[in-house]
């Protein structure tokens, strides 16, 4: 049996048990936080979070993957803070959060390497996966990146071709950031494609923001994994549609290619708490529970469907049998 790192120590991916595969802790901008702290306090913050998945946990939900990275605020030691406190798995990734550039400090390092091998943001990732994060313990067991409508820019492709080589260099899976309304799952598989990504190893998330199932079929049938993971973030696409949607790639043939999540925080800075439950009043991380499981099972997804998407294909990413 594989391990597989959490933050609070290796388990055997045959404990991973039921796993959201996108899920935040705490998304914020720790630049913005320290200038402007407002009315942040840490340990509300931490007491927060730690109930949240300990709620999580007593739904039956054993581990989440939580891909924050560099952009999203990312800071391990508050996370293992609430890891501490709760039973729930938490698994951390590494890898950039951008849509166009790479930040400043990645702009003049690595002239002549950059999106290689040798690139010092491929060696930053590979780190965190064979070292630990931030000086502590705690490894990264996936990878993370994004293509968003901008598509490939410059940064885009640096960061995607640093997360493909720093995959290739340790065997992490990656999950990519995708907008599947300009179809740009499709480049990111070309651009790992030619880096030479193993690509049962990529999730293409937020790929159930659309109802396109011609579209997640050709790709699901590269190899990699449709993120069927922003249930409750209704905006552009209702949530029967996001239902149907799975039932329909489910009756296809393709249970063994989805996972399911929600893509929801502890606590997100991007909105005022109070502005969610008026706007995504089901974006939480029950969600799934209250009300997924049984939309699906009524459109005829089966117990055995709803395990595949929820155990084995996260226990198969993350490298177990
Ligand atoms: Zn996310």
């Amino acid at each position: 049996m594989s391990q597989v790192e959490t933050v609070t120590g290796p388990i055997d991916s045959g404990q991973l048990g039921t796993t959201l595969m996108h899920e935040h802790v705490f998304v914020l901008n720790e630049e913005i936080r320290r200038n402007f702290p407002g009315d942040w306090d840490e340990q509300e913050r931490i007491d927060d979070a730690a109930a949240k998945l300990t709620a999580l946990a007593r739904r039956g939900c054993t581990t989440i993957a939580d891909p924050t990275v560099l952009g999203l605020g990312r800071d391990i030691a508050r996370v293992q803070q609430v890891a501490n406190r709760t039973d729930l798995n938490i698994i951390a990734a590494t890898g950039l959060y951008t849509y166009n550039d790479v930040p400043h400090y990645f702009r003049y390092r690595g002239l002549g390497q950059q999106g290689t091998a040798d690139d010092p943001m491929t060696q930053m990732f590979i780190s965190d996966i064979t070292t630990g994060i931030a000086g502590t313990e705690v490894k990264a067991a996936f990878l993370k990146c994004a293509i968003e409508a901008e598509g490939l820019t410059p940064g885009v492709e640096r960061v995607l071709r640093c997360v493909g080589y720093a995959h290739l260099a340790t065997g992490a899976p990656i999950t990519v950031h995708t907008h599947p309304g300009s179809q740009s799952g499709l480049t990111a598989l070309r651009v790992l494609r030619e880096v030479g990504a193993d690509l049962t190893k990529v999730v293409l998330s937020h790929s159930g923001d659309t109802p396109d199932v011609d579209h997640l079929t050709e790709l699901a049938d590269t190899g990699c994994l449709l993120g069927m993971d922003r249930f409750g973030l209704n905006l552009e696409i209702s949530f029967e549609q996001r239902a149907d949607t799975v039932a329909a790639m489910c009756a296809r043939g393709y249970a063994g290619s989805m996972v399911l999540s929600h893509d929801a925080s502890c606590f997100i800075d991007w909105f005022g708490m109070e502005q969610i439950p008026l706007f995504a009043p089901q974006w939480h991380f029950e969600h799934l529970f209250d009300d997924v499981l049984p939309a699906l099972a009524e459109r005829g997804v089966t117990q055995k469907q709803l395990d595949t998407m929820l155990i084995d294909n996260p226990r198969r990413y993350f490298g177990g049998e």
